[in-house]
């Protein structure tokens, strides 16, 4: 398997050179746009990696379909989805337009900014230390690292430099549909898509999903087999920004990916997948993941349709 890796790696470092790396939070702007990396977390405790498989790097949006997962356990599903709504926007991930075009004014699903700092502020606890360290250490169980933390670097950048995401922010406490201190809010926020990881932690807890939220190395369930199955669906119809009718079609597997040019994908019963590489294409989507994930899905058969 990984030979299969490396093979796929070497056909696709070039391709990286095609993308830019994000620099909208400038921290980001210092990856390095040739890095390609890849891993593989199967439900035999089989780990295989190629390439920049070890280097670290911010898990951005794909923190998202972890906080969806906490604020479904916290609040139950009427809860969530009475804020947040579950249809693709077709728009980027950043975008304001439809929070005031649509009625009821809430965001379109929880993968966006706006629907995801919804769903954050739907995490319990007393204060947003309290939050914050409620979903690190979801995330440091599924992902069996003790060891995650945060990039302080990456933070404070976002948190100088998120205009836009305060802006959505302020718009949706005026209208209603968030409560609580928006500063408060936006800091659980911005630290979870600060937080640092390589493509094994990720791919673990794409495992994690594949296997409906039991931890295959002990069979701990820590998510009800409903939650991981909305999550997965998300990621199929919005994991991919505006670009995920088209890797649903020529990748077909349920994948989150991250401007920190992580991709986490999980194929339901078989796996999880971590591609890294910073390089994005003009959706957001790393180039070179994209890709790995394309001929890797061709090679084993991984697409679920
Ligand atoms: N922290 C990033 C933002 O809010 C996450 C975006 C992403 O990875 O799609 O802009």
């Amino acid at each position: 398997m990984e030979k299969k890796l490396n093979k796929i790696i070497e056909n696709n470092k070039d391709l990286t050179l095609e993308g830019e790396v994000a620099t909208y939070i400038p921290e980001l702007g210092k990856a390095n746009a040739k890095d390609l990396g890849i891993c593989i977390a199967d439900m035999e405790g089989n780990i295989y990696k190629a390439g920049d498989y070890n280097k670290k790097f911010t898990i951005q949006s794909i923190s998202k379909t972890i906080s969806l997962m906490m604020a479904l356990m916290d609040n139950g599903k009427e809860i969530v989805f009475d804020k947040v709504g579950m249809e693709p926007t077709g728009d980027a991930f950043n975008s304001i337009i439809k929070l005031e075009t649509i009625m009821p004014s809430r965001p379109l699903n929880p993968m966006i900014n706006a629907g995801a700092i919804v769903v954050s502020s739907l995490i319990k606890g007393k204060d947003k230390e309290e939050k914050f360290n409620r979903l690190l250490s979801f995330m440091k169980k599924i992902s069996e690292n003790d060891n995650l933390e945060i990039d302080n670097e990456v933070y404070l950048s976002e948190k100088k430099t998120g205009h836009r995401n305060r802006a959505m922010a302020y718009f949706m406490k005026d209208v209603g549909i968030i409560e609580g201190d928006i500063e408060d809010i936006l800091d659980v926020y911005f630290k979870q898509c600060s937080i640092k990881v390589d493509c094994v932690d990720l791919a673990k807890m794409g495992l994690f999903l594949a296997n409906q939220g039991i931890l295959p190395s002990t069979g701990q369930k820590l998510v009800s087999e409903d939650i991981s199955r909305i999550v997965k669906t998300f990621m199929v119809t919005c994991g991919m920004y505006n670009g995920s009718g088209e890797f649903a079609i020529k990748v077909g597997i349920p994948a989150k990916s991250g401007v920190g040019g992580g991709i986490m994908a999980s194929i339901p019963h078989r796996m999880g997948i971590a591609t890294f590489g910073p390089s994005l294409d003009d959706k957001g989507n790393s180039i070179g993941g994209y890709k790995a994930l394309y001929e890797l899905s061709k090679e084993l058969n991984l697409s679920i349709f």
